[in-house]
């Protein structure tokens, strides 16, 4: 089965070829990063707006990369949740007029799930398996049962994970996106500063990293004020221990009480190497029979392939398909 997948839900445009939802044929990604970067975030307008230059070719590209056409296609699915609205209706639009022109089903993804399953792109996937979701706007620890089931066991207060280095990257004088810059200079540097690790110690599975992030600003804007130079790679890498200590303590805590075999990081965040390196540690420690999978960096961040293979467990559910009249779903929640 070969399906022909669209994300366009912040400011990637990606299409994706997927055959029987773990081989990727194709996985077109147009970043838009360099055009939002001097306003230090994406603004809406001009992210819909270079969603629509570059849906078409992306597909072409998806299609002839893949050597398929729309003839050898099963079916066209598409992120329709969350993001932003106009980025969301133009890779729907094109779904749509795709799925109407070839008579082919159309299968609506939660981009969510997306990131989730971009884990079977690297492997099969086993269930019960315990998911840590940490994007750009999203913290979230999962747990899902069987075949896109999501059981939420718990989520960010305040800012998501990507969000916070987003933040403080900018404190740091890093451009937007800042994560990956962060993840660097931390590795440069050592955990000297002691921010707090936020709600590590209650008895739940909810994150908060906005203390952490006034903790960052204040600290830096104290040694201003008496003219004290601080080490950036400290502050990097102080930061990054507070975020990874209480994402794998948060994530240990939850594996105690739902024996899974296997841990999926899903979304931007799970790019980052100081993460993987604690969680790599801390289970080979305590959990040393479940199996980590953390897709690789071009998996990891906003792209199509995803949502193919998202799309290929709903066909396989036998899911009702989407008609003409979907819309996109802007808040969308995973359950
Ligand atoms: P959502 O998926 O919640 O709708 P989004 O799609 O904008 O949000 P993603 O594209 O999944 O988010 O992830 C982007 C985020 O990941 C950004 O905040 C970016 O700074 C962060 N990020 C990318 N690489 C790293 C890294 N190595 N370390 C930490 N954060 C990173
Ligand atoms: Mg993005
Ligand atoms: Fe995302």
């Amino acid at each position: 089965q070969l399906i022909l997948a669209f994300e366009s839900s912040c400011d990637e445009t990606s299409v994706a070829v997927i055959e029987n939802g773990h081989k990727i044929l194709s996985n077109i990604i147009a970043t838009q990063i360099k055009s939002h970067q001097r306003f230090g975030g994406v603004v809406p307008e001009v992210a819909s707006r270079h969603h629509v230059e570059a849906v078409l070719h992306c597909t072409d590209l998806a299609l002839s990369e893949a050597q398929v056409t729309y003839a050898d296609l099963t079916a066209v699915a598409v992120t329709y949740g969350p993001g932003l609205v106009g980025s969301l209706l133009i890779g729907i639009s094109a779904a749509k007029a795709i799925a109407y022109a070839h008579q082919l089903p159309l299968i609506p993804v939660n981009h969510l799930a997306g990131h989730i399953y971009a884990a079977q792109l690297v492997k099969p996937l086993r269930y019960p398996f315990m998911a840590l979701v940490v994007s750009g706007g999203h913290t979230e620890l999962v747990l899902v049962p069987k075949p896109d089931e999501y059981h939420l066991l718990g989520e960010t207060r305040d800012d998501a994970a990507g969000e916070a280095y987003d933040k403080i990257g900018r404190i740091l004088g890093i451009n937007y996106p800042a994560g990956k810059a962060v993840d660097q200079l931390a590795h440069q540097g050592h955990d000297t500063f002691n921010f707090p690790r936020a709600m590590l110690d209650e008895d739940n599975y909810d994150f908060s990293f906005s203390g952490l992030k006034s903790a960052f600003i204040n600290r830096v804007h104290h040694g201003d004020q008496i003219g004290e130079e601080l080490n950036r790679a400290d502050l990097a890498a102080s930061f990054q221990a507070s975020v990874s200590d209480v994402l794998v303590g948060k994530t240990l805590r939850a594996l105690v009480a739902y024996p899974v075999q296997q841990l999926i990081i899903a979304g931007g965040v799970a790019a980052n190497q100081g993460l993987h390196e604690k969680m790599t540690v801390e289970l080979a420690s305590k959990f040393p029979e479940i199996d980590l999978i953390v897709p690789p960096l071009r998996l990891c961040g906003d792209n199509a392939a995803m949502i193919g293979a998202a799309a290929q467990i709903k066909l396989d559910n036998h899911d009702e398909f989407a008609d003409l009249s979907l819309n996109a779903a802007p808040g969308l929640d995973l359950i």
